[in-house]
């Protein structure tokens, strides 16, 4: 048995429902399958809609109590939910490793973004900040303060399945909110160890059940529930652009609050002024890292046609030394996909370019023998397609890169912004006009958009999210913590008399 399921106690039966104790669910049994191998990792009972209920019951009970704890002692139990992180870093790491098939390095890599988050969570603690402004009305003073929303649910998708939850949940417990945690069915071992984790430490400091929580189901018995459960006022939202346009209509049915973080379809320029050394080593990570499966991917190519030529040549060769295989071994550099869908869709998506006037240069196929029988591996794959390609404008998740030639920057900022949606975007240029332009309004429509730095990547101190399709959202840093409170605008009179606003007189006896 792996030491980090282990390490987390996974091995025996699971429940797919904490409050802060996990409660005895009722739901069909999930089985967990690492796509390393095929192996079945764990094995939990999921939630139903009568568990939901229970949880959401404890949820709204423990905000009256956590939002009357001040802010900066709310910081002081994240960051000690941070230091727990530290302390299971390698062992959670692994895990991730093992439920999604990140390679170590990338799984660690992400419970350090848990940890980076908590931290920043901490200080920002410190600075819910809100203006005061000056009042048209003698001694009358104005301000705004930010109060707590209630509890959030929170929705995450399986390819960054512990540092989602974190951006939101770090952020929305020093905001004062609760926590209703739905996973990803295919991460949710994941999810219980993370669980496992904050619980321990809300329980050290004698918190009341209900502060963090996780329900496992499906989308009966949990997700609809959740979605339209209006005691849940804000819902943040990370997945497919599908699953983001469902959510939204039924939240904002109940006029609920949504952040929506949704698929990417996210494009590098590389111009003729470009450091192709610098470009390479970002196009390969951005494309192949995490086996093309994060959201932020490089899945686009517009390159001059000046350095085309070179550019193909050089990411070909590049892939040729990708090493693919068990995630968890030293020295592989991409692992499986999440399972044989994903497979399936990315081996349709290539049949399309074929038949959309597309070329694969390289890569794209299934892999087999030894591990790669009974996980679920590909080789990456580079293509060259027509830039009105139809499938080059789907998010296909799934190591695939399309380069486009362009001859004009215009050119190539139309058809990099030529897509529904806007995740992250970058120019490899050491030419300030076009740098310029890229980042002026006549460029990138993106929520992110990079200069010599990939697509791929991001850190958490600023606000991450998307435009278009994307959905708009924004989490965790700089002020994306505004959008887990409330806004209240305040005027105090400290006069005898009561004037009103814009000189409007109302004089009665
Ligand atoms: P998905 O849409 O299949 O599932 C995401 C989550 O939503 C899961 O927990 C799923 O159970 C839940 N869900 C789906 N439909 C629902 C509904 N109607 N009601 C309630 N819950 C519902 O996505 P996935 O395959 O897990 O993840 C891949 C997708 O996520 C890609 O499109 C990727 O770009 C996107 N993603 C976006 C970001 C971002 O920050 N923009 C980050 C990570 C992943």
């Amino acid at each position: 048995m792996d030491t980090a399921l282990q390490a987390f106690d996974l091995t025996k039966k699971l429940e797919g429902a904490n409050t802060g104790s996990w409660l005895s669910c009722n739901g069909d049994i999930l089985v967990s399958v690492s796509p390393i191998d095929g192996r079945t990792i764990g094995r939990i009972r999921t939630a139903t809609a009568n568990d939901y209920e229970k949880v959401a019951k404890q949820a709204v009970k423990a905000f009256k109590v956590w939002r009357m704890i001040p802010a900066p002692q709310r910081g002081d139990i994240v960051r000690q939910i941070g230091d727990a992180l530290r302390h299971n870093k390698q062992n959670l790491g692994r895990l991730v490793s093992l439920n999604v098939g990140k390679i170590l390095s990338e799984g660690e890599g992400e419970v350090q973004e848990m940890i980076d988050i908590a931290d920043f969570a901490v200080g920002q603690s410190r600075m819910l900040y809100g203006l005061s402004m000056h009042s048209e009305r003698p001694r009358h003073r104005m301000y705004e303060q930010w109060h707590p929303l209630g509890p959030v649910g929170v929705i995450t998708a399986f390819n960054f399945p512990v540092a989602v939850w974190s951006w939101n949940a770090m952020i929305a417990l020093i905001a004062g909110n609760t926590v209703i945690w739905k996973p990803s069915h295919k991460a949710a071992l994941c999810a219980l160890a993370v669980t496992k984790i904050a619980s321990e430490v809300l329980d050290r400091n004698n918190l009341p059940q209900g502060i963090l929580n996780l329900v496992i189901g499906n989308r009966k018995q949990v997700g609809n529930p959740l979605v339209n459960d209006s005691r849940v006022p804000l819902i943040s939202a990370t997945g497919s652009v599908n699953m983001g346009k469902a959510i939204n209509q039924a939240v904002a049915a109940r006029l609920g609050k949504t952040i929506l973080e949704l698929g990417g379809n996210n494009a590098i320029i590389v111009t003729p002024h470009a450091d192709l050394t610098l470009a390479i080593r970002s196009i390969v990570f951005g494309a192949v890292g995490t086996a093309g499966q994060r959201c932020t991917t490089t899945r686009r190519i517009i390159a001059h046609k000046a350095i085309y030529a070179d550019l193909q040549q050089a990411l070909i060769k590049a892939y040729q030394q990708v090493p693919i295989g068990n995630p968890l071994e030293d020295g592989i550099l991409m692992g499986p996909l999440i399972d044989t869908e994903a497979v399936d869709n990315m081996m349709a998506a290539l049949a399309e370019i074929g038949s959309q006037g597309g070329k694969i240069l390289y890569g794209g196929e299934k892999l087999s023998g030894g591990i790669f029988e009974t996980g679920t591996y590909v080789q990456p794959c580079i293509c060259e397609v027509p830039p009105d390609c139809a499938i080059v404008r789907e998010e296909t998740f799934a190591p695939i890169l399309y380069l486009i030639p362009y001859e004009e920057l215009d050119e190539a900022i139309a058809i990099h912004n030529g897509v529904p949606q806007g995740l992250s975007s970058a120019i490899f240029s050491n030419n300030l006009k076009e740098v310029e332009t890229f980042l002026s309004h006549l460029g990138s429509d993106c929520g992110i958009a990079n200069v010599n730095v990939g697509t791929s990547g991001a850190e958490i101190g600023g606000a991450f999210g998307g435009e278009k399709d994307t959905g708009g959202g924004r989490e965790a840093g700089s002020d994306s913590w505004k959008a887990y409170m409330r806004r209240q605008t305040n005027t105090i009179n400290w006069s005898d008399e009561m004037p009103l606003a814009q000189g409007v007189r109302f004089e009665f006896d």
